[in-house]
């Protein structure tokens, strides 16, 4: 194995910038800004959105919560589940999916297969709504923008959408969630695979729902490993 001098070194960062550079004009952009997320790893890209997030009263959520939740996991995820909104413990801990909801996601995923750390994990907004209430179309629509810049940085191919919320607000429909899972939908470059929230497994444990859930798990599963090995 030959090392790489350090003129070859230079020429080929300089070359992947130009690729980079290339892509964006291709893109449509005619300025950059010098601190863009363009030049950034997928971590460092989610740490700049988190903190550029920091503090946003964008919605009337800000006003309850005491943390926004920004999502957690793999920045490379191909896997990227998204529940509606934090709970009282993920408020307290700034974390996704941390109570018994999140400990049942856990196990689900790893009944596919799929450690939760594999995976990168979000919600619709970051913020608590009171009282576990669901989010209101104008926080969703407030909320959405960052969202779908986590996902633009991540470029999952499966999402898996935990509930009614969460599904309608990424599919754009009013369509009931039992009429939405158990089918593959398109979703920009992935899919998106709807299933029950862990929290509504946890409050309806009859064995039809946990039947169902298990049939979409092994559906993202499917298309986890197919699109994975594209
Ligand atoms: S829910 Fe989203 S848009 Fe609303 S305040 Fe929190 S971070 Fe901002």
């Amino acid at each position: 194995m030959t090392t790489a001098t350090p003129r070859e070194m230079l020429t080929e960062a300089l070359g992947a910038l130009g690729a980079t550079l290339r892509h964006h004009r291709d893109l449509g952009f005619t300025a950059l800004p010098l601190a863009g997320e363009y030049l950034l790893s997928p971590a460092e890209a989610l740490r700049a959105q988190e903190r550029a997030l920091a503090g946003c009263r964008r919605c009337k959520l800000c006003e309850g919560r005491t943390t926004i939740v920004f999502g957690a996991g793999n920045p490379r995820a191909d896997l990227v589940c998204i529940g509606e909104g934090p709970g009282a413990d993920e408020d307290a801990q700034g974390l996704p999916f941390v109570g018994r909801a999140g400990q049942l996601l856990t196990k689900m995923l790893a009944s596919v297969d799929i450690p939760r750390d594999e995976a990168y994990i979000s919600n619709t907004v970051k913020c608590r709504p009171p009282g576990n209430r669901n989010p209101e179309a104008d926080e969703l629509a407030a909320c959405a923008p960052f969202l779908a810049a986590q996902l633009a940085v991540i470029q999952p191919k499966v999402i898996l959408s935990l509930g009614s919320v969460a599904t309608q607000a990424l599919l754009g429909t009013r369509e009931a969630i039992g009429k939405l899972r158990g089918k593959v939908h398109p979703y920009g470059s992935a899919v998106l695979i709807p299933t029950f929230h862990p929290a509504f497994l946890l409050r309806n444990p009859g064995p039809e729902y946990r039947r169902m859930a298990w049939e979409d798990l092994k559906l993202a599963k499917r298309e986890y490993d197919r699109r994975r090995t594209k």
